[in-house]
């Protein structure tokens, strides 16, 4: 498996080569409603990925005491401005604010987080996680595949595409007994984690020798050091490192999904 580091530069200088034989060029705005450190530090990413393939990158910060009307209307006027090909809401969203309401608002054709159901773009972090292993001729047919976590932004969406991948596909939660995660784990060829816990995947299991792990996990420790879901030493045959793993490869579906929404809105 490559790198994903030097995997995600080879594929953004490609994007970078597509936007730069465009005239008009592809635009995403970014809404952020929260003064969440981290979340900072995502927008800021992602408004750098779109500035080095030379797409147009533009955020829009409200006040967190705004009220959910007031961002619905921001929405609409994303979801009819000709001029924006594709935004996003970054979460999380002020408590007054119903997020599943907010998801559901966005026009689906321009919401490239997938966080829409009826979004026409797979979540960001799955799509990262399926174009990687896809690029690096990952074997996914009759395999068997667990992920650890069922939230409707990483572990559920996981879960689909790898079953459209052919993929047997289990998912483990908090409340699957030791006994059941023991065996499943230690019968996979992938494992993808997404729980939110340092290092709670370690070397107590005997994993096969063909087993890929992708930690989605970001943790941030009392250092203020970022640590993924699993140790990074697992026995493993590869597994994604936190940080510069999965993270990368999120903010690299953001602008796979930007080109495949400025395609089909310019009829390319
Ligand atoms: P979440 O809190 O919504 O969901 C966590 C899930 O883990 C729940 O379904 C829970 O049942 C399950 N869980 C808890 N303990 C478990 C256990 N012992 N075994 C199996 N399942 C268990 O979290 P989320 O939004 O899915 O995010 C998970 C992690 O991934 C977080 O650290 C988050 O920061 C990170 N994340 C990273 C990216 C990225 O781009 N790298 C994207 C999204 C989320």
């Amino acid at each position: 498996m490559q790198e994903i580091r030097e995997y995600v530069t080879i594929k953004k200088e490609q994007i970078k080569a597509y936007v730069g034989t465009l005239t008009l060029k592809p635009k995403l705005v970014i809404v952020q409603v929260n003064e969440d450190k981290a979340s900072c530090a995502y927008v800021n990413g992602k408004l750098k990925d779109l500035n080095e393939i030379g797409a147009i990158g533009e955020l829009i910060k409200l006040d967190t005491s705004i009220t959910q009307e007031e961002l619905l209307n921001v929405i609409k006027g994303l979801n009819e401005d000709e001029t924006v090909d594709g935004f996003i809401v970054q979460m999380p969203l002020p408590s007054q604010i119903d997020e599943e309401i907010i998801k559901r608002s966005v026009d689906p054709i321009k919401d490239v987080d997938g966080f829409n159901p009826l979004s026409t773009y797979l979540s960001a972090t799955s799509k990262g996680i399926l174009t990687y292993l896809e690029d690096n001729n990952f074997e996914f047919s009759g395999k068997n595949a667990v992920i650890l976590g069922r939230s409707n932004i990483v572990g559920r969406p996981m879960h689909d595409i790898l079953l459209n991948k052919n993929m047997n596909v289990t998912i483990l939660h908090s409340k699957t007994s030791e006994e059941d995660r023991k065996f499943y784990i230690e019968h996979a060829s992938l494992i993808v984690v997404a729980i939110g816990k340092k290092y709670y995947l370690d070397n107590r299991y005997n994993y096969r020798d063909d087993c890929v792990v992708m930690d989605v996990g970001i943790n941030r420790d009392i250092d203020n050091h970022l640590y993924g879901d699993c140790i990074p030493t697992l026995n493993v045959k590869f597994q994604s490192p936190v940080p510069r793993g999965v993270g990368l490869l999120t903010r690299l579906s953001l602008t796979l999904n930007l080109i495949e929404c400025y395609k089909r809105r310019h009829n390319l």
